[in-house]
């Protein structure tokens, strides 16, 4: 049994908290390595590490840091069946669909790397008088990286990309569910002492990184309540944060679709991942006109959503990450359950080891279900009904999250109405997608801060505006600003 690191300044060393927790396989509960809990003093060693980095890796010219990018991309590439398969290990993902979003990811990192080349890093703009402003956007220093455990390897790579490549450096602090293939991904990384740094642990290494006074931005993936303290925290030092926090995203479909590929999307896209994804259709609203073919379509996508460990081939669903989010996701099921709605299939734990959950279709939903009001994060459909394709919207938009919102229509104006649903992003006739020029920002409480493309760059840097009068102006004419 493995029993993991941090990676500081190069080095990998024991942490000095002197502590372990035992991680577990998920779906055998089975011990599957030792992970060190992290502690102040290892973040201080690891932000010191990062800053002294940080001058020689923003000097060197950015085509070499993104040659290096590029390598580690290569890396990952070819290690992705290994990664992915540590992925199922601390996880549960079934190892074909890890593999999948593990080589996307590392396909991520080099467009990312890549788009900093048309990226201004410097641009001049004209002031009055024949003056002009020479704008030159610098990296920030010492950036730390906070990640969950539901992609564990995209999750760091999507946030290093353009963060290091702008020529900060970083101290990553992956999950404490999910740090085995983020170690791996760290072994390959192939980069200069202290320009990545890797802290395992909790919130006991999590915390003191985001309040380290010398870390210039904090990059949090997670949850809205790890993040609302992220933000408190950032807020009281001034610091920068992204935010990329939870949702509860709606989907509308209406009258005019077809309701089994339809259903056949939604099955996707409500369980893919066994329903952990932040993304995850998480509420359904379906047009009368079609809500039985639909719902009867649905049902039978969910029962061929066959349960198991992630090695098996024959595996759509893996179990879910741990005992505490079955508890959650079960206790949501229970919770319609008991106040009305009707489980059209799934909703009970199965026997036997592992944290498995089957996929659940719910229909009779209302507002006032924690299945429809809070994150779920596990493989549940609720579906309610819906007069019209207006009403459809409406009840989409009564949520505080705001991450994402699917509709399936082909009428124009539903279409557009549909841009009006308070999200990130809209996905019309189609669940995810979007190049790497995709602009996206969180609404509500799922976070704030602008990512992709050039947004990620902008985050990634702090522009200086260095003003240059036409001539040199005399002493007593300068205006002081
Ligand atoms: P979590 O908030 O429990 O933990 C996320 C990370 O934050 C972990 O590394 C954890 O150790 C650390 N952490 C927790 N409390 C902290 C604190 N007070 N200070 C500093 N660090 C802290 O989330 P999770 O259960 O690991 O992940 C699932 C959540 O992540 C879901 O809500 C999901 O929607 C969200 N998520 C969001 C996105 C996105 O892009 N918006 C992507 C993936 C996951």
């Amino acid at each position: 049994m493995k029993t993991l690191q941090n990676h500081i300044a190069g080095v990998w060393e024991d942490s000095r908290s002197g502590a372990f927790q035992d991680l577990v396989n998920p779906a055998t509960e089975e011990v599957v390595a030792r992970c060190p809990v992290g502690c102040a003093e290892d973040v201080c060693r690891a932000v010191d590490a990062a800053v002294a980095a940080h001058t020689s890796w923003e000097a060197l010219p950015l085509t070499e840091r993104i040659d290096l990018l590029n390598r580690w991309a290569d890396a990952v590439t070819e290690h992705a069946a290994e990664l992915a398969e540590l992925e199922c290990q601390e996880m549960g993902k079934p190892v074909g669909l890890g593999q999948m979003f593990i080589e996307s990811a590392a396909l991520g990192l080099r467009a990312s790397a890549s788009q900093a080349l048309e990226y201004e890093f410097e641009e001049t703009v004209p002031g009055p008088g024949g003056s002009n402003t020479r704008i030159v956007r610098r990296s920030l220093g010492a950036v730390a990286v906070i990640t969950p455990w539901n992609f564990p390897v995209p999750m760091v790579l999507g946030a290093l990309g353009p963060l290091l490549t702008a020529g900060n450096t970083v101290v990553v602090k992956p999950s404490e569910r999910a740090p085995m293939a983020v170690t791996r991904l760290f072994e390959l990384a192939g980069l200069p002492a202290g320009v990545a740094n890797l802290v395992l642990g909790d919130v006991r290494a999590g915390a003191p990184l985001v309040q380290s006074e010398p870390v210039q931005l904090v990059h949090f993936t997670g949850s809205v309540a790890a993040g609302r303290s992220v933000g408190a925290e950032t807020g009281r030092l001034l610091h920068r944060s992204v935010l990329e926090l939870g949702g509860k995203d709606p989907v509308v479909i209406d009258a005019d679709v077809d309701p089994e590929q339809t259903a056949a999307a939604v099955a996707f896209g409500a369980f893919v991942n066994s329903g952990q994804i932040c993304t995850s259709m998480e509420r359904i609203y379906v047009h009368r006109a079609i809500a039985q073919p639909f719902i009867e379509a649905l049902v039978s996508a969910t029962a061929a959503q066959t349960l198991g460990d992630g090695h098996d081939d024959r595996t759509v669903l893996g179990p879910l990450v741990d005992q505490r989010q079955r508890d959650i996701v079960h206790h949501h099921v229970t919770d319609a359950a008991e106040r009305g709605a009707e489980v059209l299939i799934g909703g009970t734990v199965p026997d036997g080891k592992g944290f498995f959950y089957p996929a659940t279709v719910l229909t009779g939903v209302d507002d006032t279900m924690l299945v429809m009001t809070q994150e779920t994060f596990g493989p549940v459909a609720p579906v309610m009904i819906v007069d019209s394709f207006e009403d459809g919207l409406r009840h989409a938009s009564r949520s505080r999250f705001g991450l994402a919102a699917t509709v399936y229509t082909n009428n124009p104006d539903h279409i557009a109405a549909a841009e009006r649903l308070p999200a990130g992003v809209v996905w019309v006739n189609q669940w995810q997608g979007g190049g790497p020029e995709r602009l996206y920002e969180p609404a509500g409480d799922s976070g704030m801060g602008a990512t992709g493309s050039r947004a990620a760059y902008d985050a990634a840097t702090r522009p200086v505006s260095v003003h240059l009068a036409h001539r040199a102006q005399p002493a007593e004419q300068g205006t002081g600003r």
